[in-house]
């Protein structure tokens, strides 16, 4: 039986030319069959010709998400595994100094949908598409076949799966539940991650080189990790020798989890400060008694998931990056990050000049940091690059 036929408005193919994965409910003309959910299409320009082989989503708008552009190429459970292989593979040549990798970024892998995390004989995956969700027993297999997981978890719960008409599931998909805390090694450190119930996958892993860096930076100096989560920057900048650390999140499980992870590395507790607190009222506060700095990281969360809730999060990027810069000491370096989709790096960086400049503090930026490369960013899907950084420098 051929696939079901997606036929596109006239023009519309130009994106899929472009090698672009997504197809959207607004371009498309006509559908020949009755595909349901996971179903795959073969996508077709008004004139005829073959685009791509995709997975069908309805209600989402991003109506089909492509898996292949041949024709020639059958969409089933060995196509999945070859796609899972050829990640893994790629990731297994990074020699990243972490047992804990993200071994499959959705699109830019060619799995659009498919997120697979491990951490050390713990796999992690989340299917956020329907075509995803099509293929959960295959790919759950596949990992199992290539990887030799002592679990696999899934938490499929992010919100993305609301816009496919899909319902949150977590659960273990295959092994057992560990019964001992799930740790990841991350150049020297330890960190328990609380793969059920922690954010996104239980840990931040495209954070880990600039951890790293926060930590290099850190010897002998005052540093504040803002948005801390579960403690990743703050651990690295003691164990690089900084003086005195104040972690802020206004989540207690995950300062718990923070202080456990200071002492899992006998990292020193009374050099440590935690404040269960919003950290827009954090800073205000800090501001007014005249507390300061010599390292600042601003990690907060998304503000902004889409381009239309842009100006509102360019507001709450400016607030927190102004008062950060002005708990700088001279010579701070302050390490700043959004991880909002609809915010780009220029943007983020004509943010962050802005509050400088109303700070009225000299800066410059000394790095542009990003994701790690197991988030690569297919060429074709610049939508895969979520997360910029500056390091700036206060004069
Ligand atoms: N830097 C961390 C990841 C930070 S994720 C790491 O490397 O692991 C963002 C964190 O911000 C989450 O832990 C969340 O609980 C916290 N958060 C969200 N809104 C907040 C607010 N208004 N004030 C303080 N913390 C907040």
């Amino acid at each position: 039986m051929p696939n079901p036929k997606l036929i596109l408005a006239p023009g519309r193919e130009r994106s899929l030319e472009r090698r672009h994965p997504w197809v959207f409910a607004s371009a498309i003309a006509r559908t020949d069959g009755s595909p349901k959910p996971g179903d795959t299409v073969d996508v077709y320009s008004a004139h005829g010709k073959f685009l791509a082989r995709a997975a069908y989503s309805h209600p989402s708008q991003i109506r089909a998400r492509v898996w292949s552009w041949s024709q020639d190429e059958e969409i089933d459970s060995a196509f999945i595994a070859r796609r899972l292989a050829a990640a893994i593979d790629s990731r297994r040549k990074l020699n990243l100094p972490s047992d804990g990798m993200r071994l499959v970024h959705a699109e830019s892998d060619g799995l659009p949908g498919i997120v697979v995390d491990q951490y050390g004989s713990a796999i992690v995956l989340q299917c956020l598409s329907w075509g995803a969700e099509r293929w959960r027993e295959a790919v759950a297999d596949a990992l199992m076949e290539l990887c030799q997981p002592a679990v696999i978890i899934e938490r499929s719960d992010a919100d993305v799966r609301e816009l496919e008409g899909l319902p949150p599931r977590v659960g273990v998909l295959r092994g057992a539940q560990p019964t001992q805390p799930v740790l990841v090694n991350e150049a020297g450190l330890q960190f328990e991650v609380d793969l059920s119930g922690g954010h996104k996958t239980g840990f931040y892993l495209d954070q880990r080189a600039n951890r790293i860096l926060a930590g290099s930076l850190a010897a002998g100096r005052e540093v504040l990790d803002c948005f801390s989560y579960t403690g990743g920057f703050a651990t690295h900048m003691l164990q690089g020798g900084a003086t005195r650390v104040t972690l802020v999140d206004d989540s207690a499980a995950a300062l718990q989890l923070a202080a456990r992870n200071l002492e899992r590395n006998g990292l020193a507790a009374d050099k440590a400060e935690f404040i269960d607190g919003d950290a827009f009222q954090v800073l205000r506060r800090f501001r007014d008694s005249g507390r300061q700095f010599d390292v600042v990281v601003l990690d907060p969360p998304k503000f902004a998931p889409t381009r239309a809730t842009a100006e509102r999060a360019a507001r709450g990027y400016k607030d927190i990056n102004l008062l950060a810069l002005k708990l700088l000491r001279p010579g701070g370096h302050l390490l700043t990050f959004s991880c909002s989709g609809g915010v780009d790096a220029a943007l983020f960086q004509k943010i962050v000049a802005g509050a400088a400049l109303d700070a009225g503090i000299d800066a410059r930026i000394i790095g542009r940091l990003s994701q790690g490369a197991d988030h690569p960013v297919a060429l074709n899907f610049p939508e895969g690059e979520y997360l910029k950084g500056l390091l700036i420098e206060v004069s």
